[in-house]
């Protein structure tokens, strides 16, 4: 239960009650307000009336605790303002060359943030894996020559000092949208995270998952629709606009949309990015790579240059018309 307390007679109720062994709490500041979350049933000798506390049916996510838009600052970068937010860059870091060129580029077009992947979840663990360590090393080389903030999935707790002070956006990717460990850790921090949807997650169960985030007290989370699983196979994943359209509605967290992945092919990446951004979408994350035909990793996938480039032009007309 979400307890937004009005006087200190709160906390002191709650202590006394710790002795039910069922029953916890904890106290966070999230959005500049101090919250109660309790786990368990709530003893009934709590003072529950509208002096001493406001309770919130719902979570945290939700426009019933929180009605104005949540904006998420990555460095200089904020999501959820009027500007399209576009992160950018290869699927997977694969080499210094290949990473400096493709952000050198993809800035020169107009994104706000190089995205690389280091730590690779692959369907065989024949296929080439990331980089590790050395691939963050890359992205922060890339950082520092085009000032552009970057975003990574960390894909296990155990490869975090790779990306401690270095990852300025912590990506949670589609297969690890419901590793609960996971995202209790990322939020204990306040680095912002991109939470894509799993593979299969409905929009409660996802939204879920953003609420274990918020929970722990970081208040920066990005939802990014990546498309869900269909019988579908012409498409890699089903790209439903309903999805983003849905999401604002039920949260005041700005929202990611990642058409790349959904597409599965180059030449469907565009029209569904304008999808996204006439559908709303704050923000969205783009496959980009110099040489796109010999990629390590989603080579059909990851546009060109030259096709980033075209993307760039339509989005911003998109952009003007839903947004301006
Ligand atoms: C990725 O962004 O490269 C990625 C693996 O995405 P997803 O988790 O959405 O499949
Ligand atoms: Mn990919």
């Amino acid at each position: 239960m979400i307890i937004i307390p009005k006087s200190s007679v709160y906390e002191e109720a709650l202590k006394d009650n710790m002795m039910d062994s069922t029953f916890s709490y904890r106290v966070i500041d999230l959005y500049g307000r101090k919250i109660i979350l309790t786990e368990g049933q709530t003893p009934s000798s709590l003072p529950m009336d509208s002096d001493t506390a406001l309770l919130v049916n719902g979570n945290l996510y939700s426009k019933e605790f929180k009605q104005e838009k949540t904006v998420v600052q990555v460095d200089n970068v904020s999501i959820g303002e009027k500007k399209l937010i576009i992160a950018a860059g290869p699927c997977a870091v694969e080499s210094e060359g290949q990473v400096m060129e493709t952000a050198e580029a993809v800035k020169k077009m107009g994104a706000d943030m190089l995205r690389g992947g280091a730590f690779k979840p692959r369907t065989s663990p024949y296929s080439f894996q990331g980089l590790g360590p050395k691939g963050i090393q890359l992205l922060m080389k890339a950082r520092e020559e085009t000032g552009l903030p970057v975003v990574s999935e960390l894909l296990d707790i155990s490869d975090f000092s790779a990306f401690r002070n270095n990852v300025d956006m912590i990506q949670v990717g589609a297969r690890n949208a419901q590793n609960f460990t996971l995202l209790k850790f990322l939020g204990q921090l306040k680095t912002p995270v991109l939470l894509k949807n799993g593979l299969a997650t409905t929009m409660n169960e996802w939204l879920g998952s953003s609420e274990y985030i918020l929970s722990g007290g970081n208040e920066n989370v990005v939802m990014c629709y990546r498309g869900n699983r269909s019988f579908e196979n012409y498409t890699r994943f089903n790209m439903d606009i309903g999805s983003i359209a849905s999401l604002k509605n039920l949260t005041h967290l700005p929202i990611c949309a990642d058409p790349s992945h959904p597409a599965g092919r180059r030449e469907l990446v565009e029209s569904l990015a304008l999808g996204a951004v006439a559908s709303g979408a704050d923000m969205l994350e783009v496959e980009v790579h110099r040489d796109p035909d010999n990629a390590l990793s989603d080579s059909s996938q990851q546009l060109t240059l030259e096709m980033f480039n075209r993307l760039m032009k339509n989005v911003r007309k998109v952009e003007e018309i839903v947004r301006g």
